[in-house]
């Protein structure tokens, strides 16, 4: 057990910590569940940067890299967090037309873990075991 964040099971003789976080001892594999597509998931994978200028900012949206009137999927390969400013100076263009730097992670692990991101909100001692979770989101 990492984290005990409900307290414990008492018997007469016994007490028992009822774990919120464990390490497992062996790695169990099951197949990846399809996370549906959101916001939050994005940002966080993203790391609540601007992929094309790296900011760190409150104020991002989504863009779609291939833009979806160039037949650019909605999916995790094709979908990143940017900043008003760029995704206004991108517009309807591909990075490249736009002479932008194209998002570096889009060879990488596209999509998040299944998404347990909303249990974030009443999980408070799983947090620190989210990458990117600790920043300052200003929606905690
Ligand atoms: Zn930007």
């Amino acid at each position: 057990m990492l984290e005990n964040g409900r307290g414990y099971l008492r018997s007469p003789a016994l007490v028992f910590p009822i774990p919120s976080v464990i390490r497992l001892i062996y790695v169990i594999r099951r197949p990846r569940p399809q996370g549906r597509l959101s916001r939050r998931d994005v940002f966080l994978r993203d790391h609540y940067a601007c992929q094309y200028c790296g900011r760190h900012t409150h104020d991002l949206t989504l863009d779609h890299v291939i833009p979806r009137k160039r037949g650019g999927p909605h999916d995790w390969a094709n979908v990143v967090a940017a900043c008003k400013a760029c995704n206004h100076r991108k517009a309807g263009r591909t990075p490249e037309e736009a002479h932008m730097r194209s998002p570096g992670h889009r060879s990488v692990d596209l999509q998040p873990l299944p998404s347990f991101y909303h249990y974030l909100d009443s999980q408070m001692e799983w947090r620190k075991f989210v990458p990117g979770y600790d920043v300052d989101l200003g929606f905690s």
